[in-house]
C-alpha cells in the first residue's frame, strides 16, 4: 500500500505501452485491397542531444528494417512535435511525408482499437520507394529530426482510485522522461530489438536507461553516455535530471541509484543494501537476474514505475519508511516478470498477479501465517467489494493494467489467488521449478496465458487447461454453501462429519480445505474435492469434534460471505450507490470543507450528498452505502456500531460499520469519516482509499496513527457439529 501517489506497480501496465503480436512480423504482400502492415524494427542506434533549456531533443536513429515490398514505402510513427529533417538510406536522401495522423493498419492487419490510447502523441511518416527501389532483405535507415518535448503532467482521472499523474514525455530542468509512448524514436509495429544509444545531456546531469552504460565520460560541458542493451526490449526508455550516482557491487550485478543531490546517504543506503538479497531471493527462485544492472531512478513527480533493469519512484515515495520492503521488491521483481518475460498484447496482464504473488503476499508467507491468511482475505474482500458489488467482474485475460479498484481487485487480486491455489495443488518446489522453466523459455519474448500454463504442464505433467480455463477465461467464483452437516458414529469407532458442500451452476472444480475442531483445541484437516453443484464428503475423526469449517483460511478463490470479513471501509468505498450525509452539527469551514471533498468524490461516481436537517430526524433509507461527514444526530445514533472507537475527542476518525436494512437482512455498509480539523481533512480524505482494508483509521493531523480491524462475525461457512 502506497500513502501517496498510488499503488506500488501501476507503473509496469502504465509502461508497457509498445505490445507486440508477434516477432519477426514480415511485411507480405496482402490481400488486394488492403496493403502490407509495417515491419517492426529490427534495431535501434541512436544519438540524442537534451537541450534542456529549450525543453528539446535532438536525434539520429539509424533503425534496421525489412525491406518492403516493391511499391511499398516505410512507415514509422513519431512524436508529432518532432519534426524529421532527413531520411536516408545507402548515404542517399530519400523523400518523405509527414502526416497529420496515423493510419492503425497500417500497421496491424487487426489493430487492438483498445489499446490506441497510448498512441496520442504519434503521427505517421511515409517514406515512398526511391526511384531505383529498395534493397533486398535488411535496409539501414537513417532518421535525423527534432523538436520541443514537453507534455504536461496530467492530474489521475479518479479522484477515488488510485494512479499517477501521467505524461506523455517531458524535458524540462527538473528532469527528462521519455518512454515508449513518447514516440521520441521511430515505431513500426510491435517488436521486440536489441539497441545502442548515446545521450548528450548537460555537464551536471546524467541519463539513464535500460542495459548498461558501456562508456561515460564528461566532454566540452556535456555528458556523454552510451547505453547498451543487448536483449531484446519493446521500448527504449531515457529517464535523464540531476543525479548523483550511487553504486556498489554485488556478484555480477551492479547496484545503483539516481538520486536528487539533496537526497542523502541515509536515504539511498537503506535501498543499495537490501537490493543485493532481493536479487538473490528471486533468483534462486525464478533464475538468474537478467540484467547487468539494478538502479533505483528518483523522480521529481510521485511514480511507481517498473522498467527493465530500474524502478522510477517518486522523491516522496522513496521517503516512505515502507516502501523499501513493499514496493521496491516489487518492482524488483518485475525484471522477471512483465520487463524479463514481455506482456502479448490483447492477451492479458500476468505480471502484475504473479509479481504481486512473489514479491508481496511471499513477503506475508515469510512474517507469519496469520498475516499470509489476512491478506488473502482482504484479497477476496475488495474483491467482493469493488468488483463483484459494482457489477465490474471481468475475465483475467482481459485485464490490461490497473486504473480502479476493482481492475486492481481482479488484475492483481484475482491473479495472485489463481498463484496461490496453482503453488497449493503443484507445491512449492514444482509452483518454482515451473516458472524457472517459464523464465528460461520465454526470456525476452512475449508471452500469455497460455505459455504460463505449458510451463507447469511441462514441470508437472499435469493437464491444467481446465484449471486455466475456469480461472482466467472465466469470470466470477463460487460461493460456498455449507448444508445438511451431521455427526454419525458406528459403536466405539470414529466420529464421522457428514455434510454437502454445494455451489451454483456451472460448477467449478475445486479443491477446498476443511477442518474439524472441537474446543480443547484437537483439529484435523482434510480435502475435498468438488466438481458439481453438490458434494457430499465425510471425514473419520477420532476425537469428539464440535465444528467443522470449509475454507477456513481463505485458501481458495471464491465470493467471500459478509459475516467473513469485518466490516472494512472498502464496502462503503465500493458501493454501486453512495450517499454522504453532512452531520447537523458540522458548521462553518468545516462544513464547507466536507461539502468540498463530497463534491469531489461525486466526480467519478454515483455519489448523492446530502445535508442533515436541524434536529432528531431519522434519516431516510437509502439503498447503497452512506457515509457520514462530521458530527450529526444520525452518525451518533449509530455510534454503537463502532465499538471501542469514540467518534469524539481522539483525533480524525475514519471507520467503517454496517446495518441491516429496515424490515430485511440485507447488510448496508457504513462509513464515518469524523475529521478532528479542517485543514488536514482534505488530505486524510485522499487517504482513505489507500487504507480501504481496515475497519477503522485514527489520524493526528494527516498522518495515520493507528489502523485495525472489527472482529469477524461467525462464518455461515463453520457449522457446529453437536
Ligand atoms: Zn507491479
Amino acid at each position: 500500500m502506497l500513502a501517496v501517489g498510488g499503488g506500488p506497480a501501476a507503473g509496469k501496465a502504465v509502461m508497457a505501452v509498445v505490445g507486440t503480436v508477434a516477432m519477426g512480423l514480415v511485411a507480405a504482400p496482402g490481400p488486394a485491397v488492403a496493403a502490407s502492415t509495417a515491419s517492426p524494427i529490427l534495431r535501434h542506434e541512436v544519438d540524442v542531444t537534451l537541450n534542456v533549456a529549450e525543453n528539446r531533443l535532438d536525434a539520429v536513429d539509424r533503425i534496421r528494417v525489412a525491406a518492403p515490398a516493391s511499391g511499398e514505402p516505410v512507415r514509422f510513427l513519431l512524436n508529432r512535435e518532432l519534426d524529421v529533417r532527413a531520411v536516408r538510406t545507402g548515404g542517399r536522401d530519400l523523400d518523405f511525408q509527414a502526416h497529420d495522423r496515423w493510419f492503425p493498419r497500417h500497421f496491424w492487419r487487426r489493430p487492438p482499437f483498445a489499446d490506441l490510447g497510448e498512441f496520442e502523441a504519434a503521427r505517421e511518416i511515409e517514406v515512398p520507394e526511391p526511384p531505383v527501389g529498395w534493397s533486398a532483405g535488411v535496409l539501414t535507415v537513417e532518421v535525423e529530426y527534432g523538436g520541443v518535448i514537453a507534455d504536461s503532467l496530467h492530474s489521475p482521472e479518479r479522484a477515488y482510485g488510485r494512479s499517477f499523474e501521467t505524461t506523455t514525455g517531458r524535458i524540462v530542468e527538473r528532469g527528462a522522461y521519455l518512454t515508449g509512448s513518447t514516440f521520441w524514436v521511430p515505431w513500426s509495429g510491435d517488436g521486440l530489438f536489441p539497441f545502442e544509444m548515446t545521450v548528450s545531456v548537460p555537464e551536471e546531469w546524467r541519463s539513464v536507461s535500460q542495459g548498461r552504460a558501456a562508456s561515460d565520460a564528461v566532454e566540452r560541458g556535456r555528458r556523454v553516455t552510451r547505453w547498451v542493451s543487448a536483449h531484446p526490449t519493446d521500448q527504449i526508455f531515457l529517464i535523464a535530471g540531476p543525479y548523483d550516482l550511487h553504486e556498489r557491487p554485488h556478484g555480477d550485478v551492479t547496484v545503483q541509484a539516481y538520486v536528487y543531490p539533496i537526497t542523502g546517504e541515509d536515504i539511498v543506503a537503506p535501498y543499495l543494501e537490501s537490493t543485493g538479497a532481493v536479487l538473490d531471493r528471486y533468483s534462486e527462485r525464478f533464475g538468474a537476474y537478467p540484467y547487468a544492472k539494478f538502479a533505483l531512478v528518483e523522480n521529481y513527480w510521485q511514480t511507481g514505475f517498473g522498467m527493465p533493469s530500474f524502478t522510477f519512484l517518486g522523491d516522496r515515495v522513496i521517503r516512505l519508511p515502507f516502501i523499501v520492503d513493499t514496493s521496491y521488491p516489487h518492482e524488483i521483481l518485475h525484471n522477471w516478470w512483465g520487463n524479463g518475460v514481455y506482456l502479448r498484447r490483447g492477451e492479458g496482464n500476468w505480471c502484475e498477479g504473479l509479481t504481486t504473488h512473489g514479491a508481496d503476499y511471499a513477503a506475508k508467507e515469510r512474517e507469519d501465517p496469520n498475516a499470509a491468511r489476512d491478506y488473502r482475505r482482504s484479497t477476496l474482500q475488495s474483491y467482493r467489494d469493488f468488483a463483484l458489488a459494482g457489477g465490474k467482474d471481468f475475465p483475467l485475460r482481459g485485464f490490461r493494467e490497473r486504473d480502479s479498484a476493482a481492475t486492481q481487485a481482479v488484475g492483481y487480486g484475482k491473479t495472485l489467488m489463481v498463484f496461490h491455489m496453482l503453488q497449493r495443488r503443484l507445491g512449492a518446489d514444482m509452483f518454482d521449478a515451473s516458472l524457472e522453466r517459464f523464465f528460461r523459455e520465454q526470456r525476452f519474448r512475449r508471452a500469455g496465458w497460455d505459455e504460463l500454463r505449458a510451463a507447469f504442464e511441462a514441470e508437472s505433467g499435469e493437464d491444467l487447461v481446465p484449471f486455466f480455463a475456469q480461472w482466467v477465461d472465466r469470470a466470477g467464483a463460487p460461493a460456498w454453501r455449507l448444508e445438511d452437516v451431521k455427526l454419525g458414529r458406528e459403536g466405539g469407532g470414529p466420529y464421522q462429519v457428514h455434510g454437502v458442500l454445494v455451489q451454483d451452476a456451472p460448477a467449478y472444480d475445486v479443491t477446498l480445505p476443511l477442518l474439524v475442531t472441537n474446543e480443547d483445541g484437537a483439529h484435523l484437516r482434510h480435502e475435498v474435492r468438488c466438481t458439481g453443484e453438490r458434494t457430499p464428503f465425510r471425514v473419520d475423526v477420532r476425537f469428539t469434534p464440535d465444528r467443522v469449517s470449509a475454507d477456513p483460511d481463505f485458501e481458495t478463490f471464491r465470493r467471500l460471505h459478509p459475516e467473513e470479513s469485518p466490516a472494512a471501509l472498502s464496502a462503503v468505498l465500493g458501493a454501486p450507490a453512495v450517499r454522504i450525509v453532512i452531520g447537523n452539527e458540522v458548521s462553518g469551514t468545516m462544513r464547507s470543507t466536507l461539502l468540498e471533498i463530497a463534491e469531489e468524490w461525486g466526480r467519478d461516481s454515483a455519489v448523492v450528498v446530502v445535508e442533515e436537517p436541524a434536529g432528531h430526524g431519522e434519516l431516510p433509507d437509502f439503498a447503497g452505502g452512506t457515509w457520514f461527514f462530521g458530527e450529526g444526530h444520525a452518525a451518533h445514533e449509530r455510534e454503537a456500531l463502532l465499538g471501542a472507537v469514540h467518534l469524539h475527542g481522539s483525533g480524525t476518525v475514519v471507520a467503517a460499520a454496517r446495518e441491516a436494512a429496515p424490515g430485511g437482512t440485507e447488510l448496508r455498509p457504513l462509513g464515518f469519516f469524523l475529521p478532528d480539523d479542517p485543514e488536514s481533512a482534505p488530505s486524510v480524505a485522499r487517504k482513505i482509499h489507500h487504507y480501504s482494508k481496515y475497519s477503522w483509521l485514527v489520524f493526528d493531523g494527516d498522518r495515520n496513527t493507528d489502523k485495525s480491524f472489527w472482529e469477524p462475525g461467525l462464518s455461515p461457512l463453520t457449522v457446529k457439529v453437536r
